[in-house]
């Protein structure tokens, strides 16, 4: 078939997407009016519910699995998650569509009603409107309108909601992987429609490792520091050997992995977080400090590294310049708390799924998708180490750059357009083209 008899016999696809707009901004209103915060990991089971609910009624088989056990679970907060199943007539390839349910903190300077939806100009605001609640609304329009255009189809669609992808997702995909739900025998291409945009396919992301490093002193009082030794001096000499040695050297590196933004196709080094001596004051309280010198201060490092690179050379390089100073400065003691590791993942270029979705944003788009792996992890990771599926992308709309900010929004031509592509896709793999 050619490519012109083929765009003809989609249009009617392409049509019911454009059809269903206004469908498509009240679902994703519904969705960010579900305040699915994490931590605590709030209000799982109401959008499961509701996610259910819809999906049934479009003839989704589903099944609601709480993750037992994991980080955070708890009868207070369980970590609950959805899988919706609607089976071809005949048999064929699984097409998944996984986006996690939950959202992170408002935070400051939200000029909006962080879980009020408010469409203005073409765009709905809210925590989690782009990241990814968005994303997550396109895809079930996707497959609504090709369901409705469709009767005859080969294979699967699978569209699941789940928890805690902004906590490592160890009750959400992990879990799912760990039940087998991401088996190759069973799934065959994932799109996840995290915010990466319209016209991009996501291959991958970097790895990362996060950990905690504490220097040791001896509390003395503050007259007198001689008498003991700072634990704060002490960091403060990590923090100089890291600008000094690990800055530069992580800078020099370059990944051949399409990351972007650009900055990020480096080695990067987050400081989260700094603690010494004693814990802060709450807000208000008008207590003068005791004059103490401290006795321990601890930092956590968020390291993202690259796919050239070891978790060995990673772990490696800080250990030794901790040692280093243990040589070089008096009474210098540590110690390092590995907090969690996750290794980068890349899909191959030529993968089916990479493939069909690059095809369906130059037709839908016309111009080519621009191939890039994200700075961050996200859940593909579970569903190539655990589940063992390696045709899996991270494909959606929104912009990254508004993820966890302030008046974060999507635009709803975008979500148009990508909606499309993922519906255009589907029709490609379960063969009605
Ligand atoms: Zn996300």
């Amino acid at each position: 078939m050619t490519d012109s008899s083929r765009m003809k016999d989609q249009a009617p696809l392409m049509q019911a997407i454009t059809d269903r707009r206004d469908v498509l901004i009240a679902l994703t209103q519904d969705l960010i009016r579900i305040p699915t915060l994490n931590p605590p990991g709030a209000f799982y089971r109401d959008i499961c519910d509701y996610l259910d609910q819809r999906l049934r009624k479009s003839g989704f088989a589903t099944q609601l699995i709480r993750a037992h056990g994991t980080p955070g679970d708890s009868d207070k907060y369980p970590r609950w998650n959805i899988v919706a199943r609607r089976d071809g007539t005949r048999a064929g390839d699984c097409v998944h569509f996984n986006s996690h349910i939950d959202v992170v903190e408002v935070g400051q300077g939200w000029t909006q009603d962080p879980f009020g939806g408010a469409l203005i100009d073409g765009k709905i605001y809210g925590r989690g409107a782009c990241d990814m609640k968005g994303g997550l609304a396109a895809s079930i329009i996707a497959a609504e309108a090709f369901l409705a255009t469709h009767a005859d189809f080969a294979g699967a669609i699978e569209i699941s909601g789940t928890a805690d992808e902004e906590s490592g997702g160890y009750g959400g995909v992990a879990y799912l992987a760990e039940q087998g739900f991401f088996d190759p025998a069973r799934v065959q291409h994932v799109i996840i429609p995290e915010p990466l945009h319209k016209d991009r396919v996501c291959l991958g992301h970097r790895g990362g490792w996060w950990a905690e490093i504490e220097t040791h002193g001896e509390i003395a009082h503050g007259s007198m520091p001689f008498l003991g030794d700072c634990a704060v001096r002490h960091m403060g000499a990590v923090l100089a050997a890291f600008e000094t040695t690990l800055y530069p050297a992580m800078a020099a590196r370059r990944t051949d992995m399409p990351v972007v933004p650009d900055g990020a196709r480096s080695s990067t080094m987050n400081i989260n977080s700094i603690h010494g001596g004693q814990p802060e004051f709450a807000a208000g309280d008008t207590s003068l400090p005791a004059h103490c010198v401290p006795d321990s201060c601890r930092i956590m490092i968020d390291r993202r590294f690259l796919a050239e690179e070891s978790i060995d050379q990673v772990r490696g390089e800080v250990t030794a310049l901790l040692e280093e100073l243990k040589m070089q400065r008096d009474k210098f003691s540590y110690d390092l708390r590995e907090i969690n590791m996750v290794l980068p993942s890349m899909t191959d270029r030529d993968a089916p799924v990479v493939q069909v979705i690059a095809d369906e944003i130059e037709k839908v788009l016309g111009r080519p998708a621009e191939f890039v792996a994200s700075p961050g992890t996200y859940d593909q990771k579970h569903i190539d180490r655990i589940g063992k599926l390696k045709n899996c992308i991270a494909y959606g709309p929104g912009l990254l750059e508004l993820a966890h900010k302030p008046d974060e929004y999507i635009g709803v031509d975008d979500m148009i357009d990508s909606a499309q592509v993922m519906a255009g896709g589907l029709a490609i793999i379960t063969g009605v083209t």
